[in-house]
């Protein structure tokens, strides 16, 4: 997970329908419990009043609105930074979950949707789950918020024995890693941490490549895996960057030093930013 930054302004088409489509959703909503309340209501008219309600709360998936999110998380999953064509089209994910009673007004609110991979969005992970903190926030992280330090929450951890996992730091870390399943090597996520090891692995291996022979071609790839449009970059950030940035002195490592630094305060402090000038 890495932090996005959300343009403010919402798809027009979102900007022009929420409104409405937030009244439509409302009032299907209240016809469906009227008609569960009316003991004389035929399975047919349960069954249409349910749909009038996924009808109406469907409004979110146009195309207008995914495209905006895929160009914004660069085609990967706001939480677990798979590309989302690896596993198929993605969805558009509601931070708080409208199938969570809570969260229905935010159904259509731009600062609640987000775009997400199958696996983290299904019923078996985030589903309709949204653990809150004993102070009334949640414990999940929205990676566009703009004020979670990540990286205070989350370690981006790689070993020889485990591979690239990522583990949980705190209450808040814990519920991401567990919720998600992120580390799992015999569930349901075995492909996510294979393939994500598998990555991290390679980019790793470049690194020992450059940091022996100095090889330009070795440094440009490293400098794209530590792009916010590469996969699992946030292992980049932490395992390799800081070699591009102080061994090697690359310009734009510095730079991208510099701009994650600004995102996260634990970052910076691991990446030793104040040796770097203004
Ligand atoms: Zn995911």
């Amino acid at each position: 997970m890495i932090p996005v930054s959300r343009p403010q302004q919402p798809s027009v088409v979102l900007k022009r329908n929420a409104a409405k489509w937030l009244a439509n959703l409302q009032t299907a909503i209240a016809h469906l419990q009227t008609v569960k309340a009316n003991p004389s209501a035929t399975k047919d008219e349960i069954a249409k009043a349910v749909k009038n309600v996924e009808n109406a709360t469907n409004k979110y998936r146009h195309k207008e609105i995914k495209d905006l999110l895929e160009q914004i998380f660069h085609g990967k999953c706001a939480y677990c930074e798979s590309k989302v064509t690896t596993t198929g089209y993605g969805d558009i994910e509601h931070f708080c979950p409208k199938g969570n009673s809570r969260c229905i007004h935010l159904t259509f609110e731009w600062s609640n949707l987000l775009l997400s991979c199958e696996r983290c969005n299904d019923a078996g992970h985030k589903g309709t789950q949204f653990p809150l903190a004993p102070s009334g926030k949640p414990l999940l992280i929205d990676p566009t918020d703009g004020v979670t330090d990540i990286n205070k929450h989350l370690k981006f951890s790689w070993d020889d024995v485990d591979g690239a996992t990522v583990v949980g730091l705190d209450a808040r870390g814990k519920a991401v890693e567990q919720i998600f399943d992120l580390n799992s090597i015999c569930g349901t996520r075995k492909e996510l941490i294979k393939h994500r090891t598998n990555y991290v692995r390679q980019t790793l291996s470049v690194l020992k490549i450059a940091l022996e022979t100095g090889n330009s071609q070795a440094i440009a790839l490293l400098l794209e895996h530590c792009q916010p449009s590469s996969e699992y970059s946030a292992f980049a950030r932490i395992h390799v960057l800081p070699f591009l940035a102080h061994h090697f002195q690359i310009p734009e490592a510095m730079v991208l030093l510099k701009e994650f630094s600004k995102q996260s305060p634990e970052y910076a402090t691991f990446v030793r930013i104040d040796q770097f000038p203004e």
